[in-house]
């Protein structure tokens, strides 16, 4: 079984970001970027299979800039076998990424694809959804545990209201949720070994597709300001202020 794994290069989780003065969009000069916490734990994944001798091949993609060859990389070391890049300056947006991995799996042939549940820096939830509906896949959203045998895979998902177990036939799109492991620590040996796995290099115009954005950013804000919380002297007083608190227009829990 070949299992493809989706990997994105952003901010790292750690960094906190600064909207850039002229407001359009967030200042990434000289900020320590990073996999997508949730590709990490895809790859993790995928790897798990490979040692449980479920897979046969694992394979981490990317599409961005030359430097997502270094996320790529830690893909490798964590334990993909290769790596594709599909090399593009485009700003992407979930419904390209989605194409251009439709691309790369026509040409792969894989049997599962993992990818995360959201990329940290956009929040957009939407490639994996999207990339199912253009290949026409059944898909497991926000797995917690996958198990695969004989051409199925069982996955459970987070859900509102606790868990959900459903089975799919391969090949499918899952993907994953922080509790679905706990990505190994990459040993210095895996970096050294990663540097010789082979990492092919395509373009977005050998794969036929256009990735140009479809939607327009007009604006980026910083979030308003937290304001100053109240000290209230005793028990007596702290009731007496939750109680004559209003709730806020359309509040949710
Ligand atoms: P998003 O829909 O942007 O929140 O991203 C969801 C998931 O799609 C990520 O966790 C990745 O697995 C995958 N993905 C998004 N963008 C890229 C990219 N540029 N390259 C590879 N995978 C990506």
């Amino acid at each position: 079984m070949k299992v493809i794994a989706a990997v994105k290069r952003v901010v790292d989780y750690n960094v906190k970001v600064r909207v850039k003065s002229d407001q359009t969009g967030v200042d990434i000069g000289n900020v320590k970027m990073s996999i997508n916490p949730f590709d990490e734990i895809a790859v993790e994944a995928a790897t798990r299979m490979k040692e449980a001798g479920i897979a046969s091949e694992v394979v981490a993609v990317s599409c961005g800039t030359t430097q997502s060859q270094e996320t790529l990389r830690t893909a490798l070391a964590i334990g993909a076998d290769r790596a594709v890049l599909v090399d593009t300056d485009a700003e992407l947006q979930p419904l390209a990424v989605a194409k251009l991995l439709k691309a790369v799996v026509d040409k792969e042939q894989p049997d599962l694809v993992i990818l995360g549940k959201q990329a940290i820096d956009d929040d957009a939830g939407q490639t994996g959804q999207l990339l199912a509906a253009l290949l026409d896949w059944p898909q497991a959203t926000f797995a917690s545990h996958i198990e695969v045998s004989e051409g199925w895979a069982t996955v459970t998902r987070e859900v509102d209201g606790g868990q959900e177990v459903i089975s799919l036939k391969l090949p499918a799109i899952v993907t994953t949720d922080l509790r679905l492991n706990e990505p190994r620590y990459v040993t210095l040996p895996n970096i050294m070994k990663a540097k010789k796995k082979p990492l092919d290099v395509l373009t977005a115009a050998a794969l036929n597709v256009d990735p140009s954005p479809r939607l327009k950013t007009l604006r980026v804000e910083e979030p308003a300001a937290r304001k100053p919380g109240v000290i209230v002297p005793d028990v007596a007083a702290l009731l007496a202020k939750l109680k004559s608190r209003t709730a806020p227009p359309h509040s949710c829990m």
